[in-house]
């Protein structure tokens, strides 16, 4: 025994297969993950029995906290499969969605898109923790590319052209920087400052915006070249900058093309994925989880009863009957919404009234990736004013000979009219207005599947939205449990269209189920 090495002791001793890291951690073979794994001890568990419903990322990762803590668990999921939206479509995936025949996907073997969640914050820290302690590995997504076009379709001398990114930002920041320059200079800006102070500020401008002495903005090359540099004499020649009339009237300043990308907090760069598809993260679950989940099993009525909660639910076999100790539900509310329950007034008018998001995407496969050989786009969004909204580049196989682009990723009008159609015109449409951006689109395109949330059964929205209003009424009524039975999932935390959501508040109901066991 002496001999053996720390891994050959685990995989003996069939650590490596399951629970792995916790002993790995305490033997010192691992850093601790980002969070400190759950500790849930004390208080009579024995016998204690929860019934989970929806293997979505929030049911997946109670269950996992919840049995590691000793509790008898049961996930009902209504799907064949585990993840709920965070899932990835491969070859021969398929979706049901209201009023469209069943859809299967086609893609070749290896390729994939990210139907659901597609980035991981770097701040995102419970999201990156189960990764790190369910061995799932990450790769960069790579969200900001200045390579990447802005396209607007309409009025105005620069629409209906493809604008590297790069320019747009470029001369966006150095004519507001010219403009406050100016501003200081004159006396203009009613702000309280030193004459050093505006020096100061004036000289950070002129860096900011690529002003030249003069203190104007003239282009720069940060903005791209029209002759790229290279040997011997070929000192690259810089493009001109686009004029600032132009580009308000063509509409490359419209809340379309905010270029809120890099600031918003969740989109700040470094970005994650999970390799080999988004939801390898529920794999990882549904492996710990194990016999545990009953799949294909859809979930018809919810009751507390005397002493515990009974849910009736129907598989393939027929219909049937559970009861336990405490029931923790993550179906999202407007699926929850249909089905029966005796619910308080005030938990029933909440799961009725808070809304969903509309949103949609498509993936196309093509034979060639025309958009890394021809111009240079490794990943990235390229943004449109049109139904497109945005077109999301692989940030993954690099240089490889096909890839699936993300030919529409849109929401609200967009994404409800978008949705109205057949599987066949969403392709078209993808392919037309693409084509505006690619002409590349017709010759080499080979397949599609697109995916409307909110017509997509079991889940029938993207994700919850409140107004500040709802937050305060609506919202606080399913923070709570009612009687036996608990809400969980991404629409119970202010982190919705996250995955992170879905784990904080699985989280925070384990805690709370926890502590009324403590409590005895
Ligand atoms: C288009 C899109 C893009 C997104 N992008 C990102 C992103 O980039 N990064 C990120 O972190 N997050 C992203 N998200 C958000 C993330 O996917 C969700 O927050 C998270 O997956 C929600 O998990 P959940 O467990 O709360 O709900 P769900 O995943 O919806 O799980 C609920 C489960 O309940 C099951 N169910 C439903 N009805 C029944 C029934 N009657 N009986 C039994 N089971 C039932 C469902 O099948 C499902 O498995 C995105 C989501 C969408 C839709």
């Amino acid at each position: 025994m002496s001999q053996l090495s720390r891994r050959q002791f685990l995989s003996k001793t069939g650590m490596l297969a399951g629970g792995t890291y916790p002993a790995m951690l305490a033997m010192g073979m691992l850093r601790p993950a980002p969070v400190t794994p759950l500790k849930i001890e004390g208080g009579d568990k024995t016998g204690k029995q929860v019934i989970i419903l929806g293997a979505g990322l929030a049911g997946l990762s109670a269950a996992y906290e919840l049995m590691k803590a000793g509790y008898q668990c049961t996930v009902l999921e209504a799907r064949e499969r585990s993840g709920g939206r965070c899932w990835s479509v491969r070859k021969n995936s398929s979706n049901v969605e209201t009023g469209q025949p069943l859809q299967t996907a086609g893609f070749d073997e290896g390729l994939y898109y990210n139907a659901g969640p597609s980035r991981i914050p770097h701040h995102h820290l419970l999201t990156l923790h189960y990764c790190k302690e369910l061995k799932v590995p990450i790769q960069v997504y790579n969200n900001v590319n200045e390579a990447t076009y802005y396209f607007s379709e309409g009025k105005g001398p620069l629409s209906n052209k493809k604008i590297r990114a790069r320019e747009i930002h470029n001369d966006v920041r150095g004519y507001m920087s010219e403009m406050l320059v100016k501003a200081i200079d004159s006396k203009q800006l009613d702000a309280p400052m030193t004459k050093e102070d505006g020096e100061k500020i004036i000289e950070y401008l002129k860096a900011e915006g690529g002003l030249d002495p003069d203190k104007l903005y003239r282009g720069i090359a940060r903005r791209g070249y029209k002759e790229l540099p290279g040997a011997g004499t070929k000192s690259g020649v810089i493009a001109n900058p686009h004029h600032l009339n132009d580009m308000l009237s063509s509409g490359l300043m419209d809340p379309d093309f905010y270029n809120v990308a890099e600031y918003t907090y969740e989109l700040q760069m470094s970005m994650f994925q999970a390799i080999g598809g988004m939801d390898m993260i529920a794999k990882a679950f549904e492996r710990e989880i194990g016999k545990n989940i009953r799949f294909q099993s859809e979930v018809t009525s919810i009751k507390n009863v005397s002493g515990g909660v009974n849910i009736t639910y129907k598989d393939k076999e027929g219909e049937h009957s559970l009861q336990a100790d405490f029931c923790i539900c993550t179906i999202p509310l407007p699926v929850l919404s249909n089905i029966d329950h005796n619910f308080s007034s005030d938990v029933s008018r909440a799961i009725d009234y808070i809304n969903y998001i509309q949103t949609g995407k498509i993936g196309l496969q093509f034979k060639r990736r025309f958009w890394e050989e021809d111009e240079q786009i490794y990943g990235g969004i390229t943004h449109t004013n049109n139904e497109l909204t945005q077109i999301f580049y692989p940030s993954y196989d690099y240089l490889s000979q096909k890839g699936i682009l993300l030919g529409y990723y849109n929401f609200n009008e967009k994404a409800k009219r978008t949705g109205e159609l057949t599987y066949l015109q969403r392709q078209e449409l993808a392919l037309e207005k693409g084509s505006l951006v690619h002409p590349q689109y017709r010759a080499e395109f080979e397949k599609s599947f697109s995916v409307s949330w909110h017509k997509t059964k079991y889940s029938m929205g993207g994700w919850a939205i409140y107004s500040n209003e709802e937050r305060q009424t609506v919202y606080k009524a399913l923070l709570q449990p009612d009687k036996q039975v608990y809400f969980a999932g991404e629409h119970l935390t202010y982190l919705n269209a996250w995955m992170a959501g879905a784990f904080e508040s699985a989280r925070s109901v384990v805690d709370s189920v926890h502590a009324r066991v403590m409590a005895g």
